[in-house]
């Protein structure tokens, strides 16, 4: 017995399970409230989940499972301690979305160098030559050959994102205590953080979420900063400081932000982020273009079948 609490995130009817029904009886739940976990559950071995918490609560309740499966990369969700403690093995999937959050670093920068929807929206308005309010001396077009970028985890996202840059004809700084095996062959140069915090003229995160790098992009951090950098996340909400960066943004120390998470998903209405000027913010969805979701269920269904091989 297969269940997955909350297909909706991974398949909105462009992607089909047929290959996770191959592998027991599946159930698919379009998204599964905390006060019906258990009881979806009911006597599945096999547990699926995107955002649906596994807690401990859950596992004794459901001592059947024999397998968690994440549809992500980030496995938060799971309480990973209580499952190793009932020898229940947790399966994500890290390497699906390396493409597609990279390339959408670039959706995020590309519009704030350029506002293509603002200036066809204009031209739809019928107005061609429309410069009142964004015309390209108040809000000046960017080229982006030969800036700096600084990439913070150059792990899989971070790697590709640098390779694309350099194509823009970027140059490319690098923080990772962990430096790419291959990276003498590369044209990265790997600097502390405070030199690529100096010298970068756009900061790309993808450093993962630990307690050591919460808040780690804050008002102290933004001071060593150029004037007019570019700061882009599409890493976790919570590396930074959202005060910090909204005030830095509206004193125009930051020139432009762009976010693709946030602290608190879905974000507030009363959210500080909401007031501030020259960032952009979509809902979570760099990872999501349809071959990388197609990518995400095929693996985390080869993890399966691995598994019942044993
Ligand atoms: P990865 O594990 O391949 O790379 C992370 C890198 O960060 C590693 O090289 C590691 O050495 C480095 N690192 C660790 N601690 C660091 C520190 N203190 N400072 C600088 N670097 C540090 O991970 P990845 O696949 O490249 O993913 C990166 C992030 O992207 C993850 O946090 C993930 O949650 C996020 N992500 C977001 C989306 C989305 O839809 N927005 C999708 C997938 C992944």
């Amino acid at each position: 017995k297969i269940v997955v609490l909350d297909g909706y995130t991974l398949n909105p009817g462009d992607i089909s399970w047929d290959g996770l029904s191959k592998l027991g009886d599946l159930t698919v739940y379009e998204r599964t409230k905390e006060n019906e976990i258990i009881e979806r559950i009911g006597k599945a071995e096999i547990v699926y989940t995107n955002k649906t918490p596994i807690t401990k609560e859950v596992l004794v309740a459901c001592p059947q499972i024999k397998f968690i499966g994440v549809l992500a990369t980030g496995y938060n969700v799971v309480d990973t301690e209580a499952a190793k403690a009932f020898g229940i093995p947790v399966c994500n999937v890290p390497t699906y979305g390396t493409d597609a959050v990279s390339q959408y670093v670039f959706a995020l920068l590309l519009n704030i160098c350029h506002r293509v929807e603002l200036h066809s929206e204009s031209v739809f308005k019928g107005d061609w030559a429309r410069c009142e309010d964004f015309c390209y001396w108040k809000s000046p077009l960017i080229e982006l050959a030969g800036k700096s970028l600084g990439v913070v985890g150059l792990g899989r996202i971070g790697k590709r994102t640098a390779e694309i840059a350099e194509a823009f004809g970027m140059k490319v700084l690098a923080y990772d205590p962990h430096p790419i095996p291959d990276f003498e062959s590369t044209n990265f140069k790997y600097v502390s953080l405070e030199d690529l915090y100096k010298n970068s003229d756009v900061i790309s995160l993808h450093v993962p979420l630990f307690e050591s790098t919460r808040g780690m992009i804050n008002k102290d951090t933004i001071s060593q900063m150029k004037k007019g950098v570019i700061i882009i996340n599409t890493s976790r909400g919570p590396l930074i400081n959202e005060f910090d960066l909204v005030e830095a943004l509206n004193s125009g120390k930051i020139g432009a932000a762009a976010l693709d998470v946030v602290e608190t998903e879905p974000i507030h209405d009363n959210s500080v982020l909401l007031n501030a000027k020259n960032l952009f913010i979509t809902p979570h969805i760099a990872w999501a273009p349809t071959e990388s979701r197609a990518r995400l269920l095929d693996i985390a269904i080869n993890n399966l079948d691995e598994f019942l091989k044993g």
